[in-house]
């Protein structure tokens, strides 16, 4: 039993169509490398609990050529948890994590391990064009690496996707991250290392669709600003101290004015106007509140990220 050099990692839900493709154009690519890693490779698919004919495929695939593999979840726990799957699995010196889309082009592989080869531990992958994605997605995406970067101190290369190699270094250290909570980019933002970027022009969806509606955007959002940093926990004492500071000028006022010039009534606008503001900045607070005690639950229950069923071939 040998151990393949460079593993690639393709997590796959209902995916059915779009496995076939993707090894046609994948496999006769690293066959084609002078690179001595590309000859032993491996490609591990994690089916996500597909509910159409995915893993089958995957077996057939195993059955006629035994470098494609496959580890298959018990339920669909998200391409977050899948990746991790992959790779606590891979056994390659080189890991790369890809979607079987093909929307990122394979043909990047040859000027990642080059990379690797000077001696970079990280290679990701930058679109070059956000083109293939609409309009509102590239706003969310371009507001969300702003908002990331400027509240977290590991700031993650815009506009790279999953799409990457990383050196068994590195992946060791990520194996070794006890947390539930996968954001993979802000992972290796977190481990370091010595990283290089390859840009790549992002293709459109072929077969299949996208996976990932707003809402999961959002919650993955969501997720990697929770896990990167506390800023949105601390930032209500300033707040609230900066409304109490403006709270006491108005007393002030109020008062003199209630001196000078008897008492005043009416007041009704700027009385709903505060009551209305500050509740409103208290449920917000709370709910951010929430987000992080959410977290908390689950990275102290402390189960497993994720449940295997089954192994397709072995490594
Ligand atoms: N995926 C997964 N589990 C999920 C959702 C998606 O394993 O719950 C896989 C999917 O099969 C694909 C990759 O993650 O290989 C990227 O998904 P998709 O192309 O839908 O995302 P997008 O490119 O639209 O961001
Ligand atoms: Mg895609």
């Amino acid at each position: 039993m040998t151990m393949a050099d460079l593993s690639i990692i393709v997590p796959v839900k209902d995916e059915e169509e779009a496995i076939g493709p993707f090894l046609a154009r994948v496999v006769p690519l690293l066959e084609s490398f002078d690179d001595p890693v590309a000859q032993s490779f491996e490609i591990l698919f994690v089916d996500d609990g597909s509910s159409d004919t995915t893993l089958e495929v995957i077996r057939k695939a195993n059955a006629a050529d035994r470098r494609i593999r496959g580890i298959s979840l018990s339920r669909n726990f998200g391409k977050e948890a899948a990746l991790s799957a992959g790779i606590d699995a891979a056994d390659g010196k080189a890991v790369v994590p890809m979607d079987v889309d093909l929307q990122d082009p394979p043909e990047a592989l040859r000027e990642m391990v080059a990379k690797w080869r000077d001696g970079y531990d990280v290679v990701y992958g930058v679109r070059d064009n956000r083109e293939t994605d609409t309009l509102p997605k590239r706003l969310t995406a371009d507001l969300y690496y702003r908002a990331h970067n400027w509240l977290s101190d590991d700031k993650i290369p815009e506009h790279a996707g999953d799409f990457r190699l990383l050196d068994r270094r590195v992946v060791d250290v990520i194996r070794q991250m006890p947390e539930r909570n996968r954001f993979m980019k802000g992972l290796f933002a977190w481990a370091g290392f010595r990283q290089a970027a390859v840009s790549y022009h992002r293709e459109e969806r072929k077969v299949g669709t996208t996976k990932y509606n707003y809402w999961k955007l959002w919650r993955l959002a969501v997720d990697g600003i929770t896990s990167a940093s506390t800023v949105p926990l601390r930032v209500w004492s300033y707040l609230g101290a900066f409304v109490a500071l403006g709270a006491l000028g108005y007393a002030i006022y109020i008062i003199i004015v209630a001196l000078t010039s008897g008492i005043n009534v009416p007041g009704y606008a700027s009385l709903m106007v505060a009551v209305l503001f500050l509740g409103g900045l208290q449920l917000l607070s709370l709910g951010v509140l929430g987000e992080y005690i959410g977290r908390i639950l689950i990275e102290a229950k402390g189960r497993p990220l994720y449940v295997i069923r089954e192994r397709i071939g072995e490594g």
